[in-house]
């Protein structure tokens, strides 16, 4: 069984993988908008925070990042992010978890005026034409593809852009419930309806690890015999545990022999400087 790897992240040396294809429209509809400040959220290590603050400075956005807890030393990406301008402020768990409730550009959090607001992970609909672009790029044939999940907006944009008769899979980091199946409905609702016939999609909550960002030891083994054997580096909190678990799919005869398969590696190297 043959697996590709679409690597996204080679993209761009900083705004690696599905970070940028989550922002590419999102920030030119904010610029058509005439907005000239981006508001987002998310943990210190957050790959979208890091990204949506460099493509800040480039585009020259004024940007805001709030961030999960009270940090007393900042992290690797919480460093990179402050030096490209980015005003960071710093809020509870649970103001956090508010804060996620906040879904559209100008569904203002409250703490600041005057922005466009950016949900968590870049999870809007805008999203999921940056993550077709992704896919207009793939020129081998597969019957299967597979990428890791948090909020589930890249794979609804697979699940949008894939050709007929395409198995879509995601491999969550967080623990869940069907979580992001809900997340992953209600953006393909917001954006044109059901995918096309033909395509199924499925996520997978098996192989998270412990939850988002933890790990365990056979985790760890497996990243690192990955990465000597294949030459290339995958981070721990998705890539990795996407690899993981598609490796075990494949050893356990989950798919047809013969599948051909494309692996998304979507990035998020920066994330490894703060294991
Ligand atoms: C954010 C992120 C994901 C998760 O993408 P969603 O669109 O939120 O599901 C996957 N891989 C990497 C490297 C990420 O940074």
């Amino acid at each position: 069984m043959d697996v590709l790897v679409k690597r996204d992240d080679l993209i761009h040396p900083v705004v690696s993988g599905n970070k940028w294809r989550k922002l590419k429209y999102i920030v030119e509809h904010a610029n058509e908008l005439g907005f000239t400040h981006l508001i987002s959220m998310g943990g210190p290590h957050s790959n979208h925070l890091h990204a949506l603050a460099y493509l800040g400075k480039q585009m020259g956005f004024r940007t805001t990042g709030i961030v999960r807890g009270h940090h007393k030393f900042l992290s690797p990406t919480l460093r990179d992010i402050s030096e490209w301008g980015m005003d960071l402020e710093f809020v509870s768990r649970e103001s956090f978890r508010e804060l996620r409730t906040h879904r559209n550009y100008n569904a203002q959090p409250g703490l600041i005026r005057d922005g466009y607001w950016i949900p968590e992970g870049g999870y809007n609909p805008l999203a999921l034409h940056g993550i077709a672009d992704m896919v207009a790029e793939l020129t081998e044939p597969y019957d299967i593809i597979v990428a890791p999940c948090g909020t589930g907006s890249t794979l609804a944009g697979m699940i949008r852009a894939v050709p007929v008769n395409t198995q879509v899979t995601g491999f969550s980091a967080l623990k869940g419930d069907g979580y992001i199946e809900r997340e992953v409905q209600a953006l393909l609702a917001a954006s044109g309806g059901p995918p096309k016939q033909g395509v199924e999609w499925c996520v997978t909550y098996d192989y998270h690890c412990g939850g988002f960002a933890k790990t365990k030891p056979e985790l760890e083994e497996f990243v690192a015999q990955f990465e000597s054997e294949f030459g290339f580096q995958v981070d721990p909190v998705y890539t990795g545990k996407m690899f993981y678990g598609l490796f075990d799919l494949i050893e356990s005869n989950a798919f047809d022999r013969g599948s051909r398969i494309i692996a998304v590696h979507t990035g998020g190297l920066q994330g490894r400087r703060s294991e």
